[in-house]
């Protein structure tokens, strides 16, 4: 292993007080800035020297970012507020329990109570070619060291790659999509509110973006709609190891049942490919059928139509398959509801079977 012994490369450390504040701040500096929130993702780079800013604009003594907030049709969660804050806050509880249990399954107890959920939904891919500053398409360079007969690809995309089969990582995301959350982003021109799964971006549109932020731009907050308050919800994480890690997949479903019947519905995956995946041909295909093993087994087949797995990853086919059988039929069942399922590869095989079969 590598022993590195400079030093990390100097950076002014500027800590406004106002969005407005950060924002000037952003605009003076440009791409030589660097937003940080809770740092988990930004120390990581930084002290890798793999990213080397300038500048970095610290958003904690930003107290507008942080909170969860009533509004008229919901609830309005800050950029900044920790992920053991919504995890533990009482109306996310009691509406939202999805988003509460995706963010208790996000890494330790010590992250989650420094990351944000403005930091989980922006952080970068996990690749770690990428993460060691290996010179690949999504650095800028022109090869994909990932996608070759010897690459390491075992956590990689089935799902959307164009050169980059790195996939995104956050535990979140599919949550919000499930519920339908808008994203709020405040850019030197306007504020823009977008659909939870339009924030993020292919490789297709930019290789070197991973969500629509440009330099300047700060996500303020997360709008979470009262349609989906109190309905039925699924989230499901399966990891290495149980302790803590990164999804190899997870999948959140939100069900309203009309006389057993799935009435509405929203589903998403993640850690399947570039872009968190909200599956609306599943959604459309199951309206109106039972909750049960039949429409969930259908479910999970149409949900993998057109996977293509890479030279060590093929299993993540029958996992998403059997993760959204059980996003449709785990929903539905009173003592499933509410409920969270972690599975570990490996260790706990009980569980981690179930996951594969
Ligand atoms: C060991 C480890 C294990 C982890 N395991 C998991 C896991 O199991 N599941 C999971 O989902 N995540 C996991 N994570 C990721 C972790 O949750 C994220 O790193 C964290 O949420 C990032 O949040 P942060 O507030 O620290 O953001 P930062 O690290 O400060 O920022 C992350 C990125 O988002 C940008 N950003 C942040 N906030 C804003 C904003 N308001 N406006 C504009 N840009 C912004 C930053 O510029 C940066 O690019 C893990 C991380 C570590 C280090
Ligand atoms: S998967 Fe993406 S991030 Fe990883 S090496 Fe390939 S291009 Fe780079």
């Amino acid at each position: 292993m590598a022993v590195i012994r400079d030093v990390m490369p100097a950076f002014d450390l500027l800590q406004p007080e106002s969005t407005a504040e950060a924002q000037k701040l952003l605009e003076q500096h440009g791409a030589d800035a660097w937003v940080m929130a809770g740092g988990m993702d930004s120390f990581d780079w930084l002290k890798d020297r793999i990213k080397k800013p300038k500048v970095l604009v610290d958003l904690s003594g930003v107290e507008e970012l942080k909170g969860v907030r009533a509004t008229s049709d919901g609830v309005e969660i800050g950029a900044m507020t920790t992920l053991t804050e919504i995890a533990e806050h009482p109306a996310i509880r009691k509406d939202y329990g999805v988003l509460a249990q995706a963010v208790e399954l996000v890494a330790s107890p010590q992250i989650r109570n420094q990351g944000t959920l403005g930091g989980n939904v922006s952080q970068d891919v996990r690749c770690w070619y990428y993460r060691g500053g290996w010179p690949c398409y999504r650095a800028g360079g022109d090869i994909c060291y990932a996608d070759t007969p010897v690459g390491r690809n075992r956590e990689h995309a089935i799902f959307g790659a164009d050169r980059c089969v790195a996939v995104h990582p956050s535990d979140s995301v599919p949550a919000l999509i499930a519920l339908d959350a808008k994203f709020v982003v405040r850019t030197s021109k306007d504020e823009q509110v977008v659909d939870a799964e339009d924030y993020f971006v292919g490789p297709e549109t930019d290789i070197t973006r991973i969500n629509m932020l440009r330099p300047g731009d700060v996500l303020t907050a997360i709008r979470i709609p009262n349609t989906w308050a109190g309905a039925r919800f699924y989230f499901e994480k399966v990891r290495d190891r149980n302790v803590w890690d990164f999804p190899l997949m997870n999948v959140a479903s939100a069900i309203k049942l009309s006389g057993g019947n799935i009435d509405r519905i929203r589903i998403a995956v993640n850690a399947v490919s570039p872009r968190p995946m909200r599956l609306k041909a599943v959604e459309d295909a199951v309206r109106g059928k039972p909750a049960n093993a039949d429409t969930g087994e259908m479910a999970g087949k149409l949900a993998v139509t057109g996977a293509v797995p890479l030279q060590f990853n093929a299993y993540k086919i029958p996992l998403m398959r059997n993760l959204v059988k059980r996003a449709i039929v785990g929903a539905a069942q009173p003592e499933m509801n509410g409920m969270s399922a972690v599975n570990q590869v490996g260790g706990n095989r009980a569980v981690g079977e179930a996951a594969w079969s």
